[in-house]
């Protein structure tokens, strides 16, 4: 019999999750919708998914949830979307940096409690997780999964035994949490929205007829005919209730220059159609072409961008500098970020398995190919020397973010120092590795420009991060 393996063989980026939440104050049944808004933030997490629905209007508000491994049209197979029956809900989809992939760490979080159940769906990542959960397990605490999530669940259950509402033991949690967190919390009666005061990870709100959603991106609420808010704040906490309709609590705010959102939202791991804080996902990726046009320029014949999310970059580009843009690479689209792969066949290059070259667009042509980033360098190789293989005379590489030098703690994988390619290494050195005849990064100076000036994260750039990173060994950084 044929053996088959699973493997995660691209040197990309991945981003934790994708949490989205409803509350139709009509009564109508919301699992469809959420089922197409977590179809929508698919690339925020395709490790496993779940919905959990509740009817608001029932004695007893019993929650109904099914969670599974995979994509969310794997999951979600037959009647089980039209079997979960009720007229509020959370979804979430998910990619594991913190805890692992298991059916039993996917989300929601369904919690009963003895002022009743809540369900949550948690995107980003806790820096003092270990601490916190050794805190509750002092108290008797017993851990199910081994996800930040459910500590976080924890403390808002322990909180509301001394809170007047559930929105206020959403806040008084809040203060224990350090790190990235974008919530949706379903109560039997409300839907509860939360950002970490710092917004390193992006949430909306969004309305249909009589329904409020929240949302990880505006590109779930254009899925499901939704208009757009608003943006939750920073450290904002929105309560969505059919009596007062959405109400806001800024306590937990803080000063916008101390804010710090994930800039590796805009350069990647969002949607191109969405919007985040104001700023076009898009128009963002542009710009960034654009400067590497500046700051990087070099005499070519073409700019090709590395599918997605090199292609709007490569116009930019290509809009700043006059070269003709064009496309290089036809990718294979049904290649999610791990497949299986027979055991047996290990000829296959894995990028060749994701990516072809057009040979009769590069032959003979100058290429000034740009990709988003370079992690450890063992895609851009690859993929500079398909383009050479298929005839380009020269590769010049260019990258719309710069060099990563530290890791990130805050709910992306960028690995421990020692796995950057970009870690004592000079560009030049870098070039040498890929095989690229040149080689430009974006300038760090350049990130907030992106974002028209929105306080942002640059940490796996400059190691400075918004929050004190772990103490502890999370990342591997400190192994010798
Ligand atoms: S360290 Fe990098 S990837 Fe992590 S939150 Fe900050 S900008 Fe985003």
């Amino acid at each position: 019999m044929l053996g088959f393996e699973k493997e995660t063989p691209f040197d990309d980026l991945h981003e934790e999750c994708g949490v989205f939440g409803i509350y139709d104050f009509d009564g109508g049944d919301v699992a469809s919708s959420i089922y197409y808004g977590l179809f929508a933030l698919q690339h925020r997490g395709q490790e496993s998914c779940g919905i959990a629905v509740s009817d608001t209007e029932a004695p007893k508000a019993k929650v109904n949830s099914y969670k599974g491994m995979g994509l969310v049209n794997e999951v979600f197979v037959g009647d089980r979307v039209e079997e979960l029956k009720g007229n509020i809900g959370v979804g979430h989809v998910r990619y594991s940096t913190a805890g692992e992939s298991t059916i039993a760490n996917a989300q929601p979080l369904v919690l009963n409690y003895v002022k009743g159940t809540l369900a949550l769906a948690h995107n980003g990542n806790l820096v003092n997780a270990n601490q916190l959960r050794e805190e509750l397990s002092y108290t008797g605490a017993i851990f199910q999964t081994t996800i930040d999530s459910e500590t976080i669940a924890y403390y808002i259950a322990r909180e509301r035994l001394k809170s007047s509402s559930v929105e206020e033991a959403v806040g008084r949690a809040s203060e224990h949490l350090k790190g990235a967190y974008s919530l949706v919390i379903m109560s039997p009666r409300k839907l509860i929205g939360m950002r970490d005061p710092y917004g390193f990870k992006p949430l909306c709100i969004g309305k249909r007829d009589h329904a409020y959603i929240l949302a990880s991106e505006t590109c779930a609420l254009d899925t499901i005919g939704a208009e757009f808010v608003r943006d939750v704040k920073p450290g904002e906490i929105v309560t969505i209730s059919k009596e007062e309709g959405l109400v806001s609590d800024t306590t937990h705010c803080l000063p916008e220059e101390k804010q710090g959102r994930c800039i590796f939202e805009y350069i990647y791991f969002a949607r191109q159609d969405s919007y985040m804080d104001g700023i076009s996902v898009h128009d963002s990726r542009i710009k960034a072409g654009r400067f590497l046009a500046q700051d990087c320029p070099v005499d070519a014949d073409l700019v090709v961008g590395v599918p997605e999310s090199g292609n709007a970059a490569a116009m930019g580009y290509s809009l700043e500098s006059g070269i003709p843009y064009g496309t290089a690479f036809v990718k294979n689209t049904y290649v999610g970020r791990t497949f299986i792969k027979p055991k047996q066949s290990n000829r296959e290059s894995s990028v060749q398995v994701k990516l072809n070259v057009l040979r009769e667009v590069v032959e003979g042509k100058r290429i000034i190919m740009i990709d988003d980033s370079i992690v450890r360098g063992t895609t851009s190789d690859r993929i500079v020397g398909m383009l050479k293989e298929a005839g380009a005379k020269e590769v010049h590489m260019r990258v719309s973010s710069p060099p990563f030098l530290w890791p990130c703690y805050f709910g992306t994988d960028v690995p421990a120092r020692k796995q950057l390619i970009a870690y004592n290494r000079s560009i030049e050195d870098i070039r040498k590795i890929i095989g690229a005849d040149s080689l430009g990064y974006l300038s760090i100076e350049r990130l907030e420009s992106l974002v028209d000036g929105l306080p942002i994260c640059k940490g796996c750039f400059n190691g400075s991060y918004p929050v004190d990173p772990p103490t502890e060994d999370i990342r591997g950084e400190y192994e010798k």
